[in-house]
C-alpha cells in the first residue's frame, strides 16, 4: 500500500506549488509521495461543453472537491465608497448593502480541490512579476521587500515556462527573460482587437497575455479550439492544468505515486524540531507516513489551516510559528470589472479568454501617492459574455419579440475589461481556525477574515477609471460593472505563511524552508511577501516551488 512506504519526501496539495515541486524534485531522482485532499478530474470525462445547457455549467463538482471555508470579518460597506457598488443594466443596483457587512459571493475563496488544485480552473494567465514587484517596501514604504531578486527567479521562471507550454510574444514590459516562449502567440479575438485599438488612441497600449495554453501541439497536448471555457475545465488538455502538464511528466519518471482523496490532518513533530510523520485519513482510515522531509503546498488557506491544526504541548501556537505569522497578513487581489456592448462589432463571443492585457499600471509604485498597482485584462469571454444567457441576465434589459430582435442584433458584440490589483497586508486580514466548525475528518474549519483598506478604496476607483477609459474610447456603452467591493470573492489568495530573511518576521526563508523545522518546506501562495500588482499568480508559485525542489535536494 501506497501509504506504509517512507518516500524521499511528502508533498502536501498538488496545485501549481504541490506539482511543481514534485515534478522538479522526481526529475533529479527523489522518490516522492503527494497526498491530495480531493479526488481526481478525468478532462474528456468531466468537463462537457458540448453540451446545450454549457453556459449554465460552472467547473463541475465531485464529492470532496469543494473548499469548505468560514468568513470573519471581511469590512463593512461605507455609504462614501457607494460609486463601488455593482450594477448593470439588466438587475438595476442592490442598493440594500450600504452600511452592512462585506459578503462572500460568487463562491468567495472558490478554490477547486482535485489532483491539479485550482490549475483545473485557472484561465491560463502566466506571468512573471515585475523586478520592482519583489522590492515593494523600498518602493512604497508599505508592505515588505522579497528575500529574493526576480535574477534570482528568472532562470526557475524560464524552466516553468518551457515545461508546461508558453505561448505570447515576450513576459511584459521590464521582465527580462533568459529565452523566448517556446510557442507563438494566439491570435487576438475580435474584444481584444477592439481594446488594442482603443488603449493605441488614448496611448496606453495592450498586448498580447502570456498564455499557458498551447498555440500548437506542444508536450505531446494538442493546439488550442477556442472554446472559450478554460474556467469550466479544458476538455482537450492544451490549458497547462497541473493534471496534464507536470503531474503528467513527473508519473512517467515512476518515482511519484500521488494518492488522491487523502487529507492531510496534522503533521507530527518529532525530536530536534523534525517532522517526523504526516497524519492522513485516506479510505476512512488513518495512517502515519513517516518521512524525511514535508513540503506543504495546501494553498494560502489550508496550509495555515493545517500548521494552526498541528499544534501541540511543545508548539501551542502551531508548527512553524515561533514567528506568530502563520495565518497573518492574508491578501486577496482587488478585481473591477465593466463590461457593455459596441455597435457594430460581431463575434466577440469567440477566441481565447484573456488573450490581451494593458501593462501600464503593473507596477508597485504606478499610481502616485498609492501604494500597489493593477493590470487591465480582455475579459468578455472569461466573465461569461460568450453566451446568450449571459447578455440576457446582465446586457440587455427587456422581452418579448422586440427583445429577441434585439438579442439577434447584439449578440456577439460584448467588450469586457477586468483590472486585477495589488492588496497590501493588514493586521486585521488573516486565515484563523473556526472555534467551534470542523470538517468530516474532525480538522476545524479555515476562518477568512479580509478587509479593504483606504489604499485598497482608492486603487479601486483608479482600476475603475483605467477600465472606463479605454471602453468609452472605444465606444463601448458600459452596461455592467461589478468589483470586490461589496462581494468577497478572490481567485487569487497570498500571504499565510510569508518568506523573508527574519525568522521573527516571517515563517519561511527565502528558500521555502520553516525557520523552525528544518525538514518542513512550504511552496505554495501561501509564502508571497506581497501580491505584485495585479500579476496573474501561478507562474511565480511554479517558479518558486521548483526552486524549493533544488534547495531540497541540495540539502
Ligand atoms: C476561477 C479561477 C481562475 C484563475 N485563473 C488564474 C490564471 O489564469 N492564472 C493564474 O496564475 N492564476 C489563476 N487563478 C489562481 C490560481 O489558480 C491559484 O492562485 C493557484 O493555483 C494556487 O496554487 P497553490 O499551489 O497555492 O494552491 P492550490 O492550487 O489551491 O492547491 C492546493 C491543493 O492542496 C490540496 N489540499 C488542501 N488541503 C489539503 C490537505 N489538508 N491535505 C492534502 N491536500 C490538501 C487542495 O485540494 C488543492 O488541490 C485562478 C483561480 C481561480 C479560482
Ligand atoms: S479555449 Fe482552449 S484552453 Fe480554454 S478550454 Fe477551450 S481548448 Fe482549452
Amino acid at each position: 500500500m501506497e501509504l506504509s512506504r517512507t518516500p524521499d519526501v511528502v508533498v502536501i496539495g498538488s496545485g501549481a506549488g504541490g506539482a511543481s515541486v514534485a515534478w522538479g524534485l522526481v526529475s533529479q531522482g527523489a522518490e516522492v509521495l503527494l497526498l491530495e485532499a480531493g479526488p481526481r478530474f478525468d478532462p474528456s470525462v468531466d468537463y462537457p461543453q458540448d453540451r446545450p445547457d454549457w453556459e449554465r455549467r460552472a467547473f463541475p463538482q465531485k464529492p470532496g472537491s469543494r473548499t469548505r471555508v468560514l468568513y470573519g470579518d471581511l469590512g463593512i460597506l461605507n455609504a462614501d465608497d457607494r460609486d463601488l457598488m455593482r450594477w448593470s443594466k439588466v438587475a438595476g443596483r442592490d442598493v440594500p448593502v450600504l452600511g452592512s457587512a462585506r459578503v462572500a459571493s460568487g463562491g468567495g475563496y472558490s478554490h477547486v480541490m482535485g489532483v491539479g488544485g485550482s490549475t483545473l480552473h485557472f484561465v491560463g494567465e502566466a506571468h512573471r512579476l515585475h523586478p520592482d514587484a519583489f522590492r515593494l517596501h523600498s518602493l512604497t514604504d508599505a508592505g515588505v521587500d522579497w528575500p529574493m531578486s526576480y535574477q534570482a527567479l528568472e532562470p526557475y521562471y524560464s524552466k516553468i515556462e518551457h515545461a508546461i507550454g508558453m505561448a505570447g510574444t515576450d513576459a511584459g514590459p521590464g521582465r527580462a527573460q533568459s529565452r523566448d516562449f517556446p510557442m507563438p502567440a494566439h491570435p487576438l479575438s475580435p474584444g481584444a482587437r477592439v481594446l488594442a485599438e482603443a488603449g493605441r488612441k488614448i496611448g496606453r497600449p495592450w498586448s498580447v497575455n502570456p498564455r499557458a495554453v498551447n498555440s500548437r501541439v506542444y508536450d505531446e497536448r494538442p493546439a488550442c479550439n477556442y472554446c472559450g471555457q478554460c474556467s469550466r475545465g479544458c476538455p482537450l488538455g492544451d490549458k497547462a492544468s497541473m493534471d496534464v502538464s507536470l503531474l503528467r511528466r513527473a508519473m512517467d519518471s515512476g518515482r511519484l505515486t500521488i494518492v488522491s482523496e487523502a487529507q492531510v490532518t496534522r503533521l507530527l513533530l518529532g525530536k530536534q524540531g523534525v517532522i517526523s510523520a504526516v497524519e492522513v485519513v485516506s479510505q476512512g482510515q488513518k495512517h502515519r507516513v513517516e518521512t524525511p522531509q514535508v513540503v506543504l503546498a495546501a494553498g494560502a488557506v489550508n496550509s495555515p489551516r493545517l500548521l494552526l491544526a498541528s499544534a501541540n504541548a511543545e508548539q501551542p501556537d502551531g508548527i512553524a510559528n515561533g514567528s506568530g505569522q502563520v495565518g497573518r497578513n492574508f491578501m486577496e487581489t482587488l478585481w473591477w470589472n465593466s463590461a457593455g456592448l459596441l455597435p457594430g462589432l460581431r463575434n466577440s463571443h469567440m477566441g481565447l479568454p484573456a488573450d490581451a492585457t494593458d501593462w501600464g499600471m503593473a507596477h508597485p509604485a504606478s499610481v502616485p501617492g498609492l501604494a500597489g498597482g493593477y493590470k487591465l485584462t480582455h475579459t468578455t469571454l472569461d466573465t461569461g459574455l460568450n453566451g446568450p444567457i449571459g447578455y440576457a441576465a446582465r446586457l440587455l434589459p427587456g422581452f418579448g419579440a422586440e427583445w429577441k430582435a434585439q438579442m439577434r442584433a447584439r449578440f456577439g458584440s460584448a467588450v469586457s475589461v477586468g483590472a486585477v490589483g495589488q492588496v497590501i497586508a493588514d493586521e486585521r486580514s488573516k486565515v484563523s481556525l473556526d472555534p467551534e466548525q470542523v470538517d468530516a475528518f474532525g480538522m476545524a474549519l479555515p476562518r477568512i477574515d479580509s478587509v479593504l483598506t483606504d489604499n485598497s478604496l482608492a486603487l479601486l476607483r483608479e482600476m475603475a477609471r483605467g477600465c472606463r477609459e479605454v471602453l468609452s474610447r472605444a465606444g463601448v456603452e458600459i452596461a455592467e460593472e461589478t468589483s470586490n467591493w461589496d462581494a468577497f470573492q478572490s481567485t487569487h489568495v497570498f500571504g499565510t505563511a510569508r518568506m523573508g530573511l527574519d525568522s521573527a518576521e516571517a515563517v519561511v526563508d527565502g528558500q521555502g524552508r520553516s525557520f523552525d523545522h528544518p525538514n518542513l518546506w512550504i511552496a505554495d501562495a501561501s509564502v508571497f511577501p506581497s501580491s505584485g500588482a495585479g500579476e496573474a499568480p501561478s507562474l511565480t508559485i511554479m517558479a518558486l516551488a521548483a526552486r524549493t525542489a533544488d534547495a531540497i535536494l541540495a540539502g
